[in-house]
């Protein structure tokens, strides 16, 4: 069989998207994959577009303005399950523009009238919505579409893999696979309900009880969450979710006594910075590693894959 020109590891949000800006541009790029998409951390996240625990700022900025303007194209494609949606992020004190203004195109000051009581600042703007079981649908068939096929395998160590580039997205799998320690856990839970008619999302996250957020999209709406570093544990703690749903319908009102359709969690994959840089691997076969994402990887997906891309095609000239 023909050696592949690369092969990108990990079938979440950065590693389809990676794989699919490489298969786009002409490189015949192949996935292996211990869990298949819907199976992965990324199927969990609420999923919006904003910046949280991911690393360094400028960087953020810049992988997550360029995502944010591809998703906001692919709002026009409804198979995507991209949605453009208004929404607030609300503080109990005053607090400076945000930091990642930058990258969207207007945030504004809320009014009095936008802010729960308690609340007394709060910042207003629009943002994508990914609706992840249907966007990781949608990028599994134009992964498809480009010639890509997806083989589900573990692997022991990124020497086994037969490929002129390797791509690494395995999120916090680089723990054992890479050997990378300073990779850690921040466990998400998170409650499904169904949609009682809300359209804006809503973001409170320095809550003194738990980071808290509402996110609508178009049937239900994901209620987070926690942020619990260190934690490793994947079984829904009944007394988080009525922590999350309690304070969840403080917010708004209109999710009072709302049909629970499911309880998830999930490990985002914390780190210092975000790993994304190439090294030379057994037989000096080069390596990209592309993980370390933690609350952001959909935010920052097609940014950082098309970093990926830039570096493989370096590789590809030199
Ligand atoms: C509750 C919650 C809410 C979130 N909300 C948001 C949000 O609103 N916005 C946002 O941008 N982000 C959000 N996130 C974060 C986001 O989900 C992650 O940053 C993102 O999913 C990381 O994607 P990934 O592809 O790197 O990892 P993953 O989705 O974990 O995929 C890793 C892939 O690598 C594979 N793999 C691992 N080890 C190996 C191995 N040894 N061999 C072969 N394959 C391997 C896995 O099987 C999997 O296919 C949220 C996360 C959680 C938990």
């Amino acid at each position: 069989m023909a050696r592949a020109d690369a092969v990108v590891v990990g079938g979440g949000v950065i590693g389809l998207t990676a794989a699919i800006c490489l298969r786009e541009a002409g490189v015949e790029a192949g996935i292996v994959a211990a869990r298949l998409p819907h199976a992965t951390t990324s199927s969990v996240a609420a999923a919006i577009w904003y910046p949280y625990k991911a690393y360094p700022e400028d960087s953020v900025l810049s992988w997550g303005g360029r995502t944010f303007k591809v998703f906001e194209e692919l709002s026009d494609t409804p198979e995507s399950g991209v949605l453009m949606r208004e929404g607030v992020e609300i503080w109990r004190e005053r607090v400076p523009d945000p930091w990642w203004a930058g990258a969207v195109h207007h945030v504004r000051r809320c009014g009095d009238d936008e802010l729960p009581p308690g609340y007394i600042d709060g910042h207003a703007f629009a943002a994508p919505v990914v609706e992840m079981p249907v966007y990781l649908t949608y990028l599994m068939d134009r992964f498809a579409a480009a010639g890509g096929n997806v083989q589900q395998r573990t692997l022991s160590s990124l020497d086994e893999v037969d490929a002129r580039v390797v791509v690494n997205c395995v999120g916090l799998g680089a723990r054992d696979l890479v050997d990378d320690t300073s990779m850690a856990p921040i466990r998400g839970q998170v409650v499904r309900v169904r949609n009682p008619g809300l359209k804006r999302f809503m973001l409170d996250e320095e809550n003194p009880e738990g980071v808290t957020y509402i996110i609508p999209r178009s049937d239900d709406c994901i209620l987070g969450g926690t942020a619990e570093e260190g934690e490793w544990d994947l079984e829904p703690d009944p007394e988080t979710a009525a922590g999350i749903v309690r304070r969840c319908t403080r917010l708004e009102p209109r999710l009072a006594g709302v049909e629970v359709l499911e309880h998830r969690v999930g490990l985002r994959p914390g780190r210092a910075e975000i790993r994304l840089e190439r090294e030379d691997g057994q037989g000096g076969v080069p390596r990209i590693h592309n993980y370390g994402h933690g609350g952001s990887g959909i935010t920052l997906s097609w940014g950082c894959a098309e970093e990926t891309l830039r570096i493989v095609q370096e590789v590809r000239s030199a």
